[in-house]
């Protein structure tokens, strides 16, 4: 019998319906069929989008019947979180702030998904304005973790990373601004790439932390996260910080095998989790290590010294930049108005009533950091050390061709358990946040399981603008372990049920 079809991989089903083995309105209908079954169970979408993504799919047909080529993506669903607009389609980034607002336009990314024949299949659920780590921040509802529903799947974009763990999509788009692609997919057992800051335009992403933000695509194998990584990335001129460096990355060069690859392990970075480092992650990085070395890789030892600043960094930076960014949620031009008399009233009864706790704590932490006399003494020497991480990972980088780091410190942890403790919750983000901050790409990939059956996630760290390299690190283990190709009990019964 063969598999089922959401279990299939982008690149075949692609194949497929350019080929006209299969249509993209059958494709599009057996994951939209999965999602019905599963996404009210793990609350991944805040809207789904049957409807238009049916009549997308049923366009790309005829265009096919016609004899027209298609794009790379033929065919293949894609859901996007949903602080990414899509036109006409109801945009909240998980804010009550937002609700009811529709962009009148497509993102770049959006737009570049559509030219290569994909279908949007819906906007998922994520933390308010990208500003969490387990998605509990969604003003609208909560997700579950596809492999243990008393889980968190992770965050910010914690719906992306669930719908395509859960096979209701084989390819999701979320942002990443301190880990909200990498993280979510540890937790989730997929991967996520966060690429080079300036590699993916941000043009109709919702600004978070402008220096920081960049959109990155989740995947369930390496080779279609290369494939969407291709499509999204390149020079756009309404992003002024989207460059041309970015280069489509050939899926041939991720079959390369290692021999003679230099991998640079900074060990030391695990220390800095101390006691909040789960055995089982430390285990799955040392072996990890040895598998890269088996495979001819070549180990080498670097440090990346002023990483252990990073959270404190990251903590003044992001809340600056959100602070300055959320100023224009002011009930005047987008979404939710309160009107409380006087235009300030307005003002205070629209923020007021329309942000939650987390994004309230980082506009007043980023105001407070920014404030005239306060400037000198937090963002500008953050901004300092900044550049001394990134000058750290250059540094390594020049005498290894990637690096290898553990991306979260425990496995996905339990609903609510960090909700009343916004320190832990920024602790997670501990092992995220440095490549964040150097702007380099990072890539989060399946890597194990531990005792409990919750997936274990590990890093890739690669130079500005080589996203093929580091693929091709996590495709070298992909090809001699099977932790990418297990899915959830939930999305294999449910696919079984629809056999
Ligand atoms: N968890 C981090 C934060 O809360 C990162 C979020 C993100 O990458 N959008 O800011």
């Amino acid at each position: 019998m063969s598999a089922p079809l959401v279990l299939e991989s982008a690149e075949s089903l692609a194949r497929a319906v350019t080929q006209g083995e299969r249509s993209a309105a059958d494709v599009t209908r057996a994951f939209l069929a999965q999602a019905d079954r599963t996404a009210p169970k793990l609350g991944t979408y805040l809207h789904r989008l049957a409807e238009s993504a049916l009549r997308d799919a049923e366009a790309i047909d005829r265009r096919r019947a016609k004899g027209d080529p298609l794009g790379p993506l033929a065919g293949v669903p894609v859901a996007i979180k949903d602080n990414i607009c899509v036109r006409g389609v109801p945009t909240t980034c998980g804010s009550k702030i937002l609700e009811g607002y529709r962009p009148p336009y497509d993102a770049h990314v959006v737009e570049r998904l559509r030219a290569a024949d994909a279908v949007i299949v819906g906007k998922t659920n994520c933390d308010e304005f990208a500003m969490g780590s387990s998605t509990e921040n969604s003003a609208y509802q909560v997700t579950h973790n596809p492999w243990n529903l008393d889980r968190v799947p992770g965050g910010s974009s914690g719906g992306s990373a669930a719908t395509v763990a859960a096979c209701e999509a084989p390819l999701s788009l979320g942002s990443d601004t301190g880990g909200s692609v990498r993280q979510p997919a540890a937790f989730c057992g997929v991967y996520g790439l966060k690429p080079t800051y300036g590699a993916v335009s941000r043009y109709g992403l919702v600004a978070f932390a402008s220096s920081l933000d960049q959109i990155g695509p989740f995947a369930r194998s390496a080779r279609d996260t290369a494939l969407i990584q291709g499509v999204i990335c390149g020079r756009d001129a309404r992003d002024t910080t989207s460059r041309a460096d970015a280069r489509p990355i050939s899926l041939d060069a991720l079959e390369r095998d290692l021999a003679g690859f230099r991998l640079g392990v900074p060990r030391a970075i695990l220390d800095e989790a101390g006691e909040g480092l789960a055995p089982s992650i430390r285990a799955a990085f040392e072996s990890a290590i040895s598998a890269y070395e088996r495979a001819g890789a070549k180990i080498v030892d670097v440090s990346l010294p002023h990483s252990r600043y990073a959270i404190a960094t990251y903590y003044l930076i992001a809340p600056a930049e959100a602070s300055s960014n959320l100023a224009r949620y002011d009930g005047v031009r987008y979404g939710v108005r309160r009107s409380d008399g006087d235009l300030r009233g307005m003002y205070e009864a629209t923020r007021g009533a329309g942000f939650g706790r987390e994004v309230k704590r980082r506009i007043l932490l980023g105001t407070y950091a920014l404030s005239a006399g306060y400037y000198d003494a937090y963002y500008l020497r953050a901004q300092k050390v900044r550049t001394l991480i990134r000058k750290d990972f250059l540094d390594a980088l020049a005498v290894s061709d990637a690096l290898l780091l553990p991306i979260t410190p425990t496995p996905a942890f339990k609903l609510v358990e960090k909700t009343d403790d916004p320190l832990a919750m920024y602790l997670s983000d501990i092992f995220s946040i440095p490549a964040s901050l150097a702007g380099v790409p990072a890539l989060s990939f399946p890597a194990s399981f531990d005792a409990s059956g919750l997936p274990i996630g590990l890093q890739v760290v690669g130079r500005p603008f080589d996203e093929e390299t580091i693929l091709r690190v996590a495709r070298a283990y992909e090809r001699e372990h099977d932790a990418a190709s297990r899915v959830p009990a939930i999305a294999l019964a449910e696919a079984g049920d629809a056999r």
